[in-house]
C-alpha cells in the first residue's frame, strides 16, 4: 500500500492546466480566469441617483417644507448634462446621472409636488438631506486600476455580471476539460433494463457523469462495455482521441476478468496503486496517448470516493483551478465514529447538521463499499486517520460532497 498523499502527488505530477481560451462571458460560468482583470474606467462610470426622487442642492433645503422649482426630468439613460439652476430641482430616476449643480437626491416618498398659478411645478421637500444623500458616486464600486476579478477565479454568475460591468464581452479562461466516462463489466446492464440472473444495473456511469459535470467538465459518455479486451481497448482509444481525460470504473482490482487492467497495461503508461484508504484502495492512473486516465474501482461507493480524492481535483487542475481541492469542514461527532487500526485512512459517509456552534457529523448508514444508500444520504466524507476512531463528542474533518445536481 502507498500513502494517499503519494498517490495524489503522482496524479498531480502528470497534470497541467489546459491551454486557455477567450470565451464570451455567457459561456464562461464555472471556468477559471487566467489573468487579473484590471478595471480601466470607474464603476459606476458617473455619479447617479440611488432612488427615484428629486436632485437638488442640500443647502437649499434648510428645513422640511422648502420649495424648489422643478426644472428638468432626468431618466436612466439620459446624458444628464444640463445644469440645474439655483432654486431648482430635477426629477430624477434610479440610475440616472446626477446633473451638474446639485449635490443630493431626496426620494420621491419624502416630497410633494404642486403646480402654481404660473404653471410652474414646485416640489416641497419634507426631509432635510445631507450633502451627497442618495448619490452613488462614480468609482464607489471599483476604480481604475483595481483588480475586478483576480487570476485563478472560478467564475460564478455574479463574476460574469462584474466582468460585463467593467466593459468586457469576453474573458480569457482555462478551457473546460472534456472528460469521458466508461463503465466496464459483463455483469452490468444499462439503467432501467431488467438485469436478468447475476446481473445488476450500471449505476457508476450515471454518478460519474454527473460528478464530472459538477466538477466543471464537458462530459462524453463512453458507454458501457463488457469484460472484453477488444471492446475495452476500442472504448479507451476512442476516449483518448476525443477527451482531455478519461474516467473508468471497474476492472482495476485483483479480479480474474479485469480487461481494463490488461488493456491499459498494454496500451497506456499506467501506475497501479493500492492506496492506504478505505474504501477505494485499488486505483490506477496514467497516460494513454498523453491523455490522463483515472482507473477508479468498481464498487459504487469506492468509485465516488476515488473520484473525489483523485479525479475531481484532477479535473479542476486541467481547468486551471489553482485550488483544486475542496475545503474540508470541521465537525463534531456526538456519537463518535468507530474504526479499527489497519494502516488506512477511512472515509466515512456522514450527514452534516448545522447547530449553534458549528457542524455535527453522524454516520449516514451502513458503510460497505457497495452500499449506495448511505452515500446517497451523506453530505460528506468524514476523514478518519488510522487509529481507533473518534470518541463521542470528538472533532473530525469532513470532505463535503456535492449536494445537488
Ligand atoms: P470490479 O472492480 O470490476 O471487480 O468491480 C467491483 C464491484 O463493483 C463489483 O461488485 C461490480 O459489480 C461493481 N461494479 C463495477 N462497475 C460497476 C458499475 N458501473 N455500476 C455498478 N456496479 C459496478
Ligand atoms: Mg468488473
Amino acid at each position: 500500500m502507498i500513502p494517499l498523499e503519494d498517490a495524489v502527488a503522482h496524479v498531480r505530477s502528470l497534470l497541467a492546466p489546459l491551454a486557455p481560451v477567450e470565451l464570451p462571458l455567457a459561456d464562461a460560468v464555472g471556468l477559471v480566469t487566467v489573468h487579473d482583470v484590471v478595471v480601466t474606467a470607474p464603476v459606476p462610470p458617473f455619479d447617479n441617483s440611488a432612488v427615484d426622487g428629486f436632485a437638488l442642492r442640500a443647502d437649499e433645503v434648510p428645513a422640511p417644507g422648502a420649495e424648489l422649482v422643478v426644472t428638468a426630468t432626468v431618466a436612466a439613460g439620459d446624458p444628464g448634462d444640463r445644469p440645474v439652476p439655483p432654486g431648482g430641482a430635477a426629477r430624477i430616476m434610479t440610475g440616472a446621472p446626477v446633473p451638474p449643480g446639485v449635490d443630493a437626491v431626496v426620494m420621491v416618498e419624502d416630497t410633494t409636488v404642486r403646480v402654481d398659478g404660473d404653471g410652474r411645478e414646485l416640489v416641497s421637500v419634507g426631509r432635510v438631506p445631507p450633502a451627497g444623500a442618495n448619490i452613488r458616486p462614480a468609482g464607489d464600486d471599483l476604480d481604475t486600476g483595481d483588480v475586478a476579478v483576480p487570476a485563478g477565479t472560478s467564475l460564478r454568475p455574479a463574476h460574469l455580471g462584474l466582468l460585463a460591468t467593467v466593459g468586457l464581452g469576453s474573458v480569457r479562461v482555462g478551457r473546460r476539460p472534456v472528460v469521458g466516462v466508461l463503465s466496464t463489466g459483463d455483469e452490468l446492464v444499462p439503467p432501467g433494463e431488467p438485469p436478468g440472473p447475476g446481473r445488476i444495473p450500471d449505476s457508476n456511469r450515471l454518478v460519474l457523469v454527473a460528478l464530472c459535470a459538477a466538477a466543471g467538465a464537458d462530459v462524453v459518455d463512453l458507454g458501457l462495455v463488457g469484460d472484453d479486451e477488444a471492446a475495452v481497448e476500442a472504448a479507451l482509444r476512442d476516449g483518448a482521441a476525443r477527451c482531455d481525460a478519461v474516467v473508468t470504473s471497474g476492472g482495476v482490482s485483483m479480479g480474474e476478468f479485469d480487461p481494463v487492467k490488461a488493456v491499459l497495461a498494454r496500451i497506456a503508461d499506467m501506475r497501479w496503486m493500492q492506496v492506504a484508504i478505505k474504501p477505494a484502495k485499488p486505483f490506477a492512473f496514467g497516460l494513454l496517448d498523453g491523455v490522463p486516465v483515472f482507473g477508479l474501482p468498481g464498487n459504487p461507493v469506492s468509485s465516488v470516493v476515488s473520484f473525489e480524492l483523485f479525479a475531481r481535483p484532477g479535473i479542476r487542475i486541467l481547468a486551471g483551478d489553482p485550488a483544486p481541492d475542496r475545503t474540508r469542514w470541521s465537525a463534531t461527532a456526538p456519537d463518535g465514529l468507530q474504526r479499527r487500526r489497519d494502516g488506512k485512512i477511512h472515509f466515512v459517509r456522514v450527514t452534516l447538521e448545522r447547530v449553534a456552534d458549528g457542524w455535527v457529523a453522524r454516520s449516514a448508514g451502513s458503510q460497505g463499499s457497495h452500499q449506495l444508500s448511505a452515500l446517497a444520504a451523506a453530505d460528506g466524507l468524514a476523514v478518519l486517520p488510522d487509529g481507533d476512531g473518534i470518541g463521542p463528542g470528538g472533532r473530525v474533518d469532513v470532505l463535503p460532497l456535492d449536494a445537488g445536481p
